[in-house]
């Protein structure tokens, strides 16, 4: 198998009470674990087979572009979570934030909209164009900013998969508490400016 789901850097239940070990279990374990399985199923013996995820994503369409991207989506969404990491921005990236959204309260509350408000299944974005500007983006089912010529830098799952368990349609109200669990270091390296 070319593509195999990295182990995560905390224990299921560390991300409690904002994500519970079941959702974990389940997310992480098993969701997870089948978008890698028909990725690898889907490039067997094609062109795509020896590319990188991303090359993948970016290359492709339908079946194969929506897998690729869930399972790119997911190990990006919870590589950013720690139970003891920086609790929010610095540096340059909060200087931008600042300069772009007001305050970074301004910046959650609109982050949060745009869970609040995308339709269906999907994801919510913070990534950033080549000049460093910052942008909030909805990806439907399995949209990635990287379609798109951007830098993903943060990202919430808004799938009812991602929450049903733990706040079953509270959706608001679990995007909310996210941000209690966002290790603010990671997405300061991920912008890297
Ligand atoms: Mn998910």
């Amino acid at each position: 198998m070319k593509f195999t789901k990295p182990r995560l850097p905390y224990s299921l239940s560390d991300l409690e009470p904002v994500i519970s070990a079941t959702t974990i279990d389940f997310h992480y374990g098993k969701h997870e674990q089948a978008y890698i399985d028909n990725l690898n199923r889907l490039i067997d013996g094609t062109e795509y087979q020896d590319m990188a995820l991303e090359a993948i994503i970016r290359n492709s369409e339908g079946a194969l572009f929506n897998n690729a991207s869930q399972a790119w989506n997911h190990i990006f969404y919870f590589f950013q979570f720690s139970p003891s990491g920086f609790k929010g921005p610095g540096g340059k990236l909060a200087e931008q934030i600042i300069s772009q959204f007001g305050s970074v309260e301004e910046f959650k509350s609109k982050f949060e909209e745009a869970g609040v408000s995308l339709f269906g299944s999907g994801w919510v974005w913070l990534s950033a164009d080549e000049s460093g500007k910052l942008c909030i983006t909805q990806g439907g089912n399995a949209g990635n900013p990287m379609k798109e010529g951007l830098r993903p830098l943060l990202v919430f799952d808004v799938w009812e998969h991602a929450y049903y368990l733990d706040y079953q349609n509270r959706r608001a109200e679990y995007l909310k508490k996210l941000w209690d669990i966002v290790d603010w270091e990671v997405i300061e390296e991920r912008y890297g400016l």
